[in-house]
Order: C-alpha cells, then structure tokens, then sequence
C-alpha cells in the first residue's frame, strides 16, 4: 500500500541533535603526545594515563587497552586456554565482535535464548545450553541494560565456569549500584567510533582474577612476555595492541564519562515514562537498583493491535520525524551467513570437520530472540538529547500508533 506524503510539519520538528564529541581536552593531550619521543603502548603516557583514568571508573587490578573491543573479548577467551570444541555460551542479539575470538579459538559460540522484557540472556536457558564442553558463559549488556548477574555469576560458579563481561554497549552501567564488566572474571569495552566514549578504534579488556589478570598483556603482544623482558613466545597470540594517539583521545574521553552516562540515563528513562501505557507498546525492562546506560533504546511493538506491519509504522514514525530504525538487527546472529554456512576458515569449520563439536548453526533457534527480532523498534539516545526534543519524540510514537491501532 502507498504511504501518505509526509506532514507538512513533523510532530518532531527538529533534527536528531548531535553531540559535541571531540574538543579541548583530547587536543590537549594529542598535543602532548606529539612531544613525545615515541608512540608505542608500552609504558608510553598517554596509555598509562588511559588505564588510570580507566581505573577511576572500573577498580580492577589488571587492565589491557588494546586495538579494539572485539581484540579485548578475544584476549579474554584466549586467557582460557580453550581446547578445540570448548564451548562459550553467548546470546544471539550482539555484534560479530563477541562470537570473532571464540571462533578463532577453534571454540564453540553455544547459542543461549534471551529475557523478553530486558532482551539479554536468560539465565534458564542458558543453563539448559550447559554441557560438559562448556568453559564460559559470554554476558552481553545489550544496549547499557545489564545482564541478570545474579543468576549468570550463580550459574558460572556451580559449574565452574568463566563469566565474561561483554560490556561494548554498556560503558557507565551499573548492576545493583556495582559497575558492569567489575563482577565476572573479565570486563570487555569497546573504544569504536560508534560507543558512548571513542577513540576511532580501541578497547580495553580488565580483570580482577589472579588466574587470567596476569597473562592479559601476553594474549594481545606476540606472547612476547615484555614484563619479564624476553621474546620466546610460548603459544600463538596476535599483536591487539594499543598505539599513543588511540590512548590519547581515550583517556580524555574517559573524563566525560559520568556527564555523558547520566544523560544518557535520564534521557532513557525520560522515554520510557513518556511512553509507559502506550497501547501496544513494551518498553525496556530494567530491574530495580540497575542503572541502564542506554546506547540504544529499543521497544517491543505488539503488533497484533495495529493495522499495519512494523515496516509500515516505522515509515509512519519516520514521516513523523522520529529517527528510528528497524533494520540494524534484523536477525539472530546464528542466521548470519558466518553461521549458517559454517564458513570459519576458508569454506570449512575445522573444529567440527576434525569431530571436536557437532553443533549445527542450522538447527538451532532461540524464540524470544526472534520473536524480538520480528517486533521491536529502535531508537536512538544520546547526550545531547534535551528534554523537549524527548517529549516530542514520545509524542510522535503515541500519536502515530494511536492512529494505526487496530
Ligand atoms: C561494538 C561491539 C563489539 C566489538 O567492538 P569493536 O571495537 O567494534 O571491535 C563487541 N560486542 C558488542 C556487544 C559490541 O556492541
């Protein structure tokens, strides 16, 4: 069916608002940095300065800057020393970069079902996915709401498994009051242009366990072994390192985090008190005592009460002015090509050719993750959102549907 021409005015009447992301104080220390008689990680500066001011934030005792938040996530699962077939469990709503290192591990990504309301793993499932292969449970904060941490550390305790927080889209969340990526054995972030705080490419892997701390350096430097010095490298690890500019722009990103974080919040939360009642929509469950961080807002649409398709009230909202999106997830990660065709290395899956795993991408399916995937609706959050332009927005969402309700 055709769409009406749009509005002459939008009930949303002024462009998404752009944050100011750069200024001042990453000049000040990329100056500084050109002072310097070299721009390598190691003991340079800017990097020392990135992991302290990291540590503001995030208390852990052994901290990694490296090249990416992906790296960061494959440092962690490396540190596990998994045996070919070895199997992590992950949810199916995240980005590449969480199942990339598991992979070229010659591990398995055991896919695990998510919560409805709060759309991350659910804790259930996960343990049904539990086998005598399993070696971590792989929780990723989707969009800031942190994972159920409770039940995840509960369940990676029982059966001796490693938790490892996947926190790229959860800079500045909180879990009961305690920062996410502070509670498993790894906290995994991610510095891409794109995240609450970037530095064009970067991450950071941190870890309080005395177990996995340690070694972190080595997983992400050749296996070069620089705090004793030497270059005999002992197992396969590739170079994730960090350079000065990348920790330079960082480290000054990092001061802005509790502004940019409790903007964030407060626009988030806006949202969904603006929004709570709205025939036929779900917002975001975030659990009492959580702080959500909102790198994205994403609702749920019950698209039974409407008269249209989610692809016809997302053209509606967009007419309208609101800037949404339904086609960032459109599947479940284990639907991806990656997945269905086993294409790992060169066409094969060696872990599984060679009989170390049986798992069949083609199998398996998650049906809240789907079901999710069939109705939500995303959209976007950022610091620079005021308070009017929230309440136009919410607005927008109840006016449209209200005029498409069944
Ligand atoms: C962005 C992201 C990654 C990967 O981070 P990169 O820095 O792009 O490699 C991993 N997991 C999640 C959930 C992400 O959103």
């Amino acid at each position: 069916m055709s769409l009406p021409p749009p509005p002459a005015s939008p009930l949303v009447d002024e462009p998404l608002p752009q944050p100011q992301r750069f200024g001042p104080a990453e000049l000040a220390r990329l100056t500084a940095m050109v002072q310097q008689p070299s721009l390598f990680y190691w003991k340079g500066p800017q990097t020392t300065a990135l992991v302290d001011e990291f540590r503001r934030h995030y208390p852990l005792k052994h901290c990694l800057p490296c090249s990416s938040g992906t790296a960061a996530l494959h440092v962690a699962v490396s540190a596990l020393r998994l045996r070919p077939g070895d199997e992590v469990i992950v949810p199916p709503i995240s980005d590449m970069g969480s199942y990339i290192g598991i992979l070229y591990q010659q591990g398995v990504p055991v896919f695990a079902d998510v919560d409805p309301r709060t759309y991350t793993l659910d804790p259930a499932d996960v343990r049904r996915r539990i086998t005598a292969k399993t070696r971590a449970i792989m929780a990723v904060h989707l969009a800031g709401n942190p994972c159920d941490l409770a039940a995840l550390t509960a369940l990676a305790r029982e059966h001796h498994l490693a938790l490892i927080e996947d926190c790229a889209q959860s800079w500045g969340a909180r879990w009961q009051g305690q920062p996410v990526g502070t509670l498993g054995d790894f906290g995994c972030f991610s510095l891409n242009d794109f995240k609450h705080i970037g530095c064009g490419d970067g991450g950071i892997v941190g870890s309080n366990s005395e177990r996995y701390g340690p070694g972190l350096n080595n997983w992400a430097d050749k296996d070069y072994g620089r705090t004793e010095g030497g270059r005999d490298p002992e197992t396969l690890a590739p170079n994730y390192r960090i350079s000065e500019p990348q920790a330079a722009v960082a480290a000054a990103q990092m001061t802005k985090l509790p502004d940019i974080i409790a903007r964030r919040n407060r626009a988030g939360e806006l949202l969904t008190s603006l929004l709570a009642g709205t025939p036929g929509v779900q917002v975001p469950l975030v659990r009492a005592g959580d702080t959500h961080s909102y790198w994205f807002y994403m609702l749920r649409l019950e698209l039974s009460r409407f008269s249209q398709p989610r692809a016809e009230l997302a053209a509606a909202l967009t007419a309208e002015g609101v800037a949404c999106s339904v086609l960032l997830l459109r599947k479940a990660a284990y639907r991806w090509a990656v997945f269905q065709n086993h294409d790992i290395f060169g066409g094969t899956w060696p872990a599984r050719d060679a009989g170390f795993t049986t798992m069949d991408y083609r199998q398996v399916t998650c049906p809240t993750t789907e079901a999710i995937l069939d109705d939500c609706l995303k959209l976007p959050i950022n610091e620079a959102m005021t308070e009017a332009y929230i309440g136009k927005v919410a607005r927008a969402i109840r006016t449209v549907l209200a005029r498409h309700a069944k």
